[in-house]
């Protein structure tokens, strides 16, 4: 039995925990996780830690001792697989019960699998979990040639390591263009001729038949047009299915993840949810309910819960961010830019160092800053305020941002 019980030690999950001992709460909190590893960061497992460049250690959220200091614990490799809201119970798939008094739920999404014939063969890979990426790793020796299914961040960023470890590339995006859900298209061509000009072969409007066979595992995979690109990997980034049968189950009202009011309180009492899995409503976003999978909105979040726990009802009103790194490129975006009806950009792209401002309605709504921090610095306060500016000032380089903030 535990005072906070949080489902999840991800992102979410482990900041929650923070957040409430940071406030002084001093009722006992138990992190229930089903992967095996203390919480640690995902980013970097299709940036540095899939390049290599730092081992898993360094990729902790907190070192081991923290969590003992603070008194959190770790129940991991468990999962939870119902929850009874009225008696304040979870049971886990090993058939323990565990009772709570508030409950965090911070439990992700899933990858979303392919449903083509071969999906589930050998040399098929997913990226989202330490595991995932150790699996990958411990193949890519063999691998000469890769196909990467999906140009989303993920998908471009597996694309990028791959081509530095000198692997021959191929990305297919079913749309016309990578990155289309969440950035403008000039941003889109920057980045499909970044990867071009390293050698990646970028497919777009591709459509995948099958993944083919030999001896149990891929081998390539076949185009609706026939044609079948040879690889010994395939890495499939197509996005997330949020985790979140337990508590749909449970009656928790919600059809793409579960629903949280501005306090990410669920509709049942006592059960909390934060991060990737939580559809909430966003000011960023025109009020519409959405789900943001970011660092920033699974610990935004997670502070919003803890406080709600400890008796702060603060609504969550995070400035969205995030950031993507490819080659050299390091790529900040701050807002959503979701229903923009112009978009400007500060500095010339042909640089490698430029902006991309979006707006709705004359107002600065969300800025994807490739390689300009300043701008990813100073533009945040433009989006806080939704504040309107004439274009020739924002296209100005000489002017520095934060001089158009009134
Ligand atoms: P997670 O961090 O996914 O944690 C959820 C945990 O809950 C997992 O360990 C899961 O196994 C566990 N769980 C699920 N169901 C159960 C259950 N029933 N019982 C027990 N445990 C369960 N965001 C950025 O802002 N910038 C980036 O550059 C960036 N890059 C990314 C790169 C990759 C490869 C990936 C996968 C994600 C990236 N993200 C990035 C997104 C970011 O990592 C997520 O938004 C963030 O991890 C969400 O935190 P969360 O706590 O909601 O979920």
């Amino acid at each position: 039995n535990f005072d906070v019980l949080i489902v999840g030690g991800g992102h979410g999950g482990a900041q929650a925990a923070v957040a409430l001992r940071q406030g002084k709460y001093e009722g006992t909190i138990a992190i229930i996780g089903d992967e095996p590893e203390l919480p640690y960061e995902r980013p970097p497992l299709s940036k540095d830690y899939f390049a290599r460049e730092k081992v898993f250690e360094r990729i902790l959220i907190r070192p081991a001792s923290f969590w003992t200091d603070k008194e959190v614990t770790m129940l991991l490799g468990r999962r939870v697989v119902s929850i009874d809201a009225a008696a304040h119970t979870v049971t886990t798939a090993d058939g323990a019960e565990i009772g709570y008094g508030s409950m965090i739920w911070a439990t992700g999404g899933s990858p979303r699998r392919l449903s083509c014939p071969g999906h589930d063969l050998a040399g098929v890979h997913v990226v989202r979990t330490r595991a995932d990426v150790d699996r990958m790793m411990a193949e890519l020796d063999g691998v000469s040639r890769a196909v990467v299914i999906g140009g989303g961040y993920i998908g471009l960023e597996a694309a990028a390591v791959l081509s530095k470890f000198g692997k021959q590339v191929t990305l297919l995006e079913a749309l016309p263009r990578v990155l289309a859900r969440v950035a403008g298209e000039e941003l889109s061509r920057f980045y499909e001729a970044e990867h071009r000009a390293h050698g990646v072969d970028v497919r777009l409007g591709a459509m995948v038949e099958c993944i083919e066979e030999r001896d149990g595992a891929a081998c390539g995979v076949r185009m609706a047009d026939g044609e079948v690109i040879t690889c010994e990997m395939v890495i499939v980034g197509i996005g997330i299915i949020p985790s979140v049968e337990p508590l749909i189950t449970a009656g928790a009202a919600g059809t793409n993840g579960v629903d949280v009011d501005e306090c990410c309180r669920t509709s049942l009492p006592d059960i909390y949810a934060i991060g990737d899995c939580a559809a909430h409503i966003n000011a960023f976003a025109e009020g519409a309910r959405i789900r943001l999978e970011s660092v920033q909105n699974a610990n935004d979040q997670a502070t919003t819960a803890a406080k709600a726990i400890t008796g702060t009802l603060q609504p969550y009103h995070a400035v969205p961010w995030f950031w993507s790194n490819q080659y050299d490129l390091r790529l900040q975006t701050v807002g959503l830019s979701t229903g923009y009806d112009k978009t400007v950009t500060r500095g010339d792209p042909a640089s490698r160092s430029f902006s991309v401002i979006y707006l709705r309605n004359g107002k600065v709504i969300a800025l994807d800053c490739v390689n300009a921090v300043k701008d990813y610095v100073q533009g945040r306060a433009l989006v806080m305020g939704g504040v309107s500016v004439p274009e020739d000032k924002l296209t100005d380089t000489a002017v520095p941002l934060k001089d158009l903030v009134p």
